[in-house]
C-alpha cells in the first residue's frame, strides 16, 4: 500500500476516530495542567491488534506504538515498520532475559528495566548491537505481590545500579497503579521518585486515567483501547 507516512505536517492525512478523540482529550489534558501537548509523547498500545487495525491509526500520523510481548510485536512490526520512517516501537510488558536480544532489536525503548539481570542482559545486548534504546525502570507504586517493577523502598538502589554498575543511561520511571486504587497517590509518587534521582521522563497513564497522569508530569502516555477499541479475550 502506498502510503506516505513520515511527512510531519499533514494537514490530508486520513482521519482515525479513536486517535483524533485521544489526541483531543491529551490537549485538553495539558492545558489545564499548563503543560504544552508537544512535551508529552502519545503511545498507541496495539497489542493483540493486527495490522489491518493498526494501519489506518499509522496513515493517520500516529508514529509511536507499544507493545508488551516481544514475540507478538516480531510477528507483526517488521512489516508495517517498513512502510513508516521514523516510527518508534516502545516495549511495555515484562521482558525476559533469552528476549533481550530480539527486544534490542526490535524496538526504540523499554519502559520495565526491573531487576539486575535484566539490566545487565539489556546492557550486553546493546553493546552487542551497538544500539542505544530509550529506557525506562519500572516502579510498582503498589508494591503488589504479583506486579513486576521494582520496589518503592528499592528504587534508588536499582537506579543507581543500573547506572554505575552496568552503565545505562536511564531516562526516565514507569508504573502501573493497582487497578482499585485512584491512580494520583502512584503518579505523584513516580513523580517524587524521579525528580530525586535527576530523572525527567515520566510513562504513566493509560486510556482510563492518562488525564489524571498528565496532571501528575507523565511525559509518556501509554493508551491503547482509547485508540483502537476493546481488547477481545486477552484481560490485559
Ligand atoms: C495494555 C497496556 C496499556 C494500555 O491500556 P489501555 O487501558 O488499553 O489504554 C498501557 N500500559 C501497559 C503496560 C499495558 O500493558
Amino acid at each position: 500500500m502506498a502510503c506516505k507516512l513520515g511527512h510531519k505536517h499533514s494537514m490530508n492525512l486520513p482521519r482515525h476516530r479513536g486517535l483524533q478523540d485521544v489526541r483531543t482529550r491529551l490537549e485538553t489534558a495539558a492545558q489545564a495542567a499548563g503543560r504544552k501537548a508537544s512535551e508529552i509523547t502519545l503511545i498507541a498500545v496495539s497489542k493483540t491488534f493486527g495490522a489491518e487495525t493498526i494501519l489506518p491509526v499509522l496513515q493517520a500520523g500516529q508514529m509511536a506504538f507499544g507493545e508488551n510481548r516481544v514475540q507478538e510485536a516480531a510477528g507483526k512490526w517488521p512489516a508495517l515498520r517498513s512502510s513508516a520512517a521514523g516510527l518508534e516501537l516502545h516495549l511495555i510488558g515484562p521482558l525476559q532475559s533469552n528476549k533481550a536480544a530480539d527486544a534490542v532489536r526490535l524496538f526504540d525503548a523499554i519502559h520495565t528495566i526491573d531487576r539486575p539481570r535484566i539490566a545487565q542482559t539489556v546492557a550486553a545486548e546493546m553493546a552487542k548491537q551497538a544500539r542505544q534504546l530509550q529506557l525506562f525502570i519500572q516502579v510498582n507504586t503498589g508494591d503488589e505481590k504479583q506486579k513486576a517493577g521494582v520496589s518503592v523502598g528499592s528504587a534508588d538502589s536499582f537506579i543507581a545500579e543500573c547506572r554505575n554498575k552496568y552503565g545505562l543511561h536511564i531516562s526516565g520511571l514507569m508504573c502501573i497503579p493497582p487497578i482499585n486504587e485512584a491512580p494520583d497517590q502512584h503518579f505523584a509518587l513516580l513523580a517524587h521518585i524521579a525528580r530525586r534521582n535527576d530523572l525527567t521522563n515520566l510513562s504513566m497513564g493509560m486510556s482510563g486515567d492518562f488525564e489524571t497522569a498528565i496532571k501528575h508530569g507523565a511525559t509518556h502516555v501509554r493508551v491503547g483501547s482509547a485508540i483502537f477499541g476493546t481488547r477481545e479475550g486477552q484481560p490485559h
